[in-house]
């Protein structure tokens, strides 16, 4: 990339979202790739009207969140226990603040509570009934459990328990992220899962963790991750894929480095969305499909499969 074209891209605003990565069934193709680029056009939205990348990046993640085909906040999967089991962060790349939860079951959008964690306590991370609680404090809206449970996740979740379906094979990863860069230059990145299907209740994988699932360094760019957490989070997938952006000169390139790392090392599918400091846009997956968008422009690009 010519830096004619890097000092352009400067003047940009920019927002990529991803909608997990993962065997997406091949009936819901367009529910995903419909989802995430309704969320790329609200964050987007926030972007062009002056908003901040935080604001933009709360809005598409809070849309995807509220959207049950994607699995965080309703629509999660459940865990082994029948139960939802959610975790989410925000890294805000002007100054490193970050906020995270692990666990939390009420909370109907669980990164506002992490953008709450950020701005409001002077700690980084809660996690269970704790953060709900926080979460009643700050005035935000809890659900009941069953808010949470849709039909096709309570479906899934049955033939798991009979074992028709194996949960690890199937890979429903449908995780949601986003990372933007605003008018004044800051980014933000921000990540919400249910997890994985059928997990071990209390399990804990990478999204909450900073650096594995989310990262943002105003100097370094922004990442969000999906996919498997277990080898997602042994990699520090984010900061390394960042960290590779300065190696090789494009954040597209440094994306499918990090990737490759995971898998040589340990293994796994995963997925991720890294914007650099400029705007540049870097998706890279070892899964069949990531749904992902982003905007060039005001026009929203936007899939399951890279073209
Ligand atoms: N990374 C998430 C986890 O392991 C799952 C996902 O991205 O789909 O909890």
């Amino acid at each position: 990339m010519n830096s004619l074209l890097s000092r352009r891209y400067t003047e940009k605003v920019r927002i990529i979202v991803h909608g997990g990565a993962g065997n997406i069934p091949k009936n819901n193709t367009g529910l995903y790739s419909v989802g995430v680029k309704k969320a790329a056009e609200v964050g987007l939205d926030v972007l062009v009207s002056g908003g901040s990348a935080l604001d933009a990046v709360e809005t598409a993640v809070v849309y995807m969140e509220n959207d049950p085909i994607f699995d965080a906040g309703k629509g999660s999967v459940l865990n082994k226990d029948g139960f939802v089991e959610m975790d989410a962060i925000i890294v805000d790349g002007a100054d490193l603040g970050m906020g995270s939860i692990a666990g939390v079951r009420r909370v109907r959008n669980p990164v506002k509570l992490a953008r709450i964690i950020m701005e409001k306590t002077d700690n980084n991370m809660f996690i269970g009934n704790s953060a709900d609680n926080l979460a009643k404090q700050f005035g935000l809206r809890l659900e009941s459990l069953s808010y949470f449970v849709t039909d096709r996740r309570r479906e899934e979740w049955e033939d798991m328990k009979e074992g028709k379906l194996d949960p690890m094979r199937r890979s429903m990863y449908s995780t949601v992220g986003a990372v933007a860069l605003d008018s004044k230059g800051n980014v933000v990145a921000a990540t919400s899962t249910g997890g994985i299907p059928f997990k071990m209740p209390g399990r804990v994988g990478d999204t909450p963790l900073i650096g594995c699932g989310a990262y943002a360094d105003n100097e370094l760019g922004a990442a969000s991750a999906t996919g498997l957490g277990e080898t997602i989070m042994k990699i520090v997938l984010s900061k390394t894929a960042l960290g590779y952006i300065k190696l090789e000169g494009d954040p597209m390139r440094a994306a499918v480095r990090a990737i490759k790392l995971m898998e040589s090392k340990v293994g796994g599918r995963a997925g991720l969305i890294i914007i650099d400091p400029k705007g540049n846009v870097g998706i890279a997956y070892n899964a069949p499909k990531m749904a992902f968008a982003f905007n060039e422009g005001n026009k929203i690009v936007y899939g399951t499969e890279i073209p």
